[in-house]
C-alpha cells in the first residue's frame, strides 16, 4: 500500500542553520505516528512543510499523493491541522464557533449545525454545547480543536504538541480519544510532542528527532533495539553459590545457547544483555545446570531510556 504521508530528503535550512535534516519518513493510513525530540528540534517546521506553509529547502512532501508544496491547497481539504496555540471566539459558544468554522468551510448552515453538535458529541462536549468558550478549560478547548478540524472530514489530522498545557487527566482522555477515532475511523495521525511517556501508549510507530535529525523511527521495541542493539533487555542474576567459576560457567552457557549477546559479571551478579525477553530460557538453562538462582531483576529498555541517552 503506498504511504499517505511520504517525506523525502526533506530539508529546512534558515540561513546557515539546518533545522530539519534530510529527512525520510513514510506514514501508512490509519496509522499513529508520533515526532518525538525536545524543544527546538524541528517537529514544527516539519508540520509547517507537510502543510505547504513553509517551503523546503531540498526533498519534497507528499500527503494524499499530493506533493505539499505544490499543492497546498489539496493538501490542506484532507488534512486537518491542530496547531500548538489555536484560537476561538471566547465569547461565543462552542456549537457557534463550530457553525462559524462549517460556514467557512462552504457547509450550508443546516447541515453545519447538524454537524457541529454531532462533533461535540463525538468529542465528549455535548453538555457544553451552549456553553461560552472563554469558561472552557484548556482540555475542553484542545477537544474542541479536534471538532473544529473533524468538520471537513480530514483523511489525515496533525496534532503539533496536542497534550501542551493539559493537566495528567486531560491528556489521556484526549490521547484516548484520539486513538478512538483513529481506529474506528481509519483516521491517520500525525503528533507532535517533546513528552514520550505521555504519547508512547498511543504511537504506532514514532521518529525520534534531535537537532534536526531523525535518529530513529519505528515502534517501541524496534526503536529500543536499532539504539541499544541486541541490548534492549538486561537481566540480573544473583546465584545461591555465587562462586567466580560458577559464574563463568553460566555465562558460557548463555553465550554458547546464544541466548545472551553479552554476559558480564559485576559485584558477583551476572549481567545479561540479550535482544529479545530470553528470561525464561535462559533462568531454565540456569536451573537445569543445577544453579539456584537467588535473585532476578529484568530490565527492558523503554522510549524514556532512550529520551535519557539522548538529551
Ligand atoms: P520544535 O517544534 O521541535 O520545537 P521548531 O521546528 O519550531 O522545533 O524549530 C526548529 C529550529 O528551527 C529551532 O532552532 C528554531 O529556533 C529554528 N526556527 C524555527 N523557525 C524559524 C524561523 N522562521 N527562522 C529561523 N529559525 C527558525
Ligand atoms: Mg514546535
Amino acid at each position: 500500500m503506498k504511504p499517505i504521508i511520504k517525506l523525502k530528503n526533506l530539508t529546512k535550512k534558515y540561513g546557515d542553520f539546518i533545522a530539519v535534516n534530510n529527512l525520510n519518513i513514510e506514514i501508512k493510513k490509519g496509522e499513529i505516528f508520533g515526532l518525538l525530540g525536545p524543544n527546538g528540534a524541528g517537529k514544527s517546521t516539519t508540520i509547517l512543510m507537510l502543510l505547504g506553509l513553509t517551503e523546503p529547502s531540498n526533498g519534497n512532501a507528499w500527503v494524499c499523493n499530493y506533493n505539499a508544496t505544490k499543492n497546498p491547497i489539496e493538501v490542506k481539504k484532507h488534512v486537518g491541522y491542530l496547531p500548538d496555540n489555536l484560537g476561538f471566539y471566547n465569547n461565543r459558544t462552542g456549537l457557534e464557533n463550530l457553525i462559524y468554522i462549517a460556514r467557512l468551510n462552504n457547509i450550508p448552515t443546516e447541515i453545519a449545525t447538524k454537524k457541529a453538535k454531532e462533533l461535540l458529541t463525538r468529542v465528549g462536549l455535548d453538555n457544553n454545547a451552549n456553553q461560552k468558550v472563554g469558561t472552557y478549560s484548556r482540555g475542553m478547548k484542545q477537544r474542541l480543536g479536534l471538532a473544529d478540524i473533524l468538520i471537513k472530514n480530514p483523511s489525515v489530522i496533525i496534532l503539533d504538541e496536542p497534550t501542551l498545557g493539559l493537566d495528567p487527566k486531560g491528556i489521556k482522555e484526549f490521547l484516548q480519544l484520539i486513538y478512538k477515532l483513529s481506529k474506528e475511523e481509519g483516521i491517520t495521525v500525525l503528533l507532535s510532542s517533546h513528552h514520550l511517556h505521555q504519547v508512547q501508549q498511543v504511537c504506532d510507530r514514532v521518529g525520534l528527532f534531535v537537532d534536526g535529525n531523525l535518529i530513529a523511527q519505528g515502534d517501541i521495541n524496534t526503536l529500543a533495539k536499532s539504539i541499544f542493539n541486541e541490548e534492549s533487555h538486561t537481566i540480573e542474576i544473583k546465584l545461591k553459590e555465587n562462586h567466580e567459576s560458577n559464574l563463568n560457567t553460566i555465562k558460557n552457557l548463555l553465550i554458547q545457547n546464544k541466548l545472551a549477546s553479552k554476559v558480564s559479571i559485576i559485584s558477583e551478579k551476572l549481567i545479561i544483555n540479550c535482544s529479545d525477553d530470553n528470561t525464561t530460557p535462559i533462568v531454565k538453562s540456569i536451573v537445569n545446570a543445577n544453579f539456584n538462582i537467588n535473585h532476578l531483576h529484568v530490565k527492558s529498555y523503554g522510549l524514556d531510556d532512550i529520551y535519557q541517552r539522548y538529551f
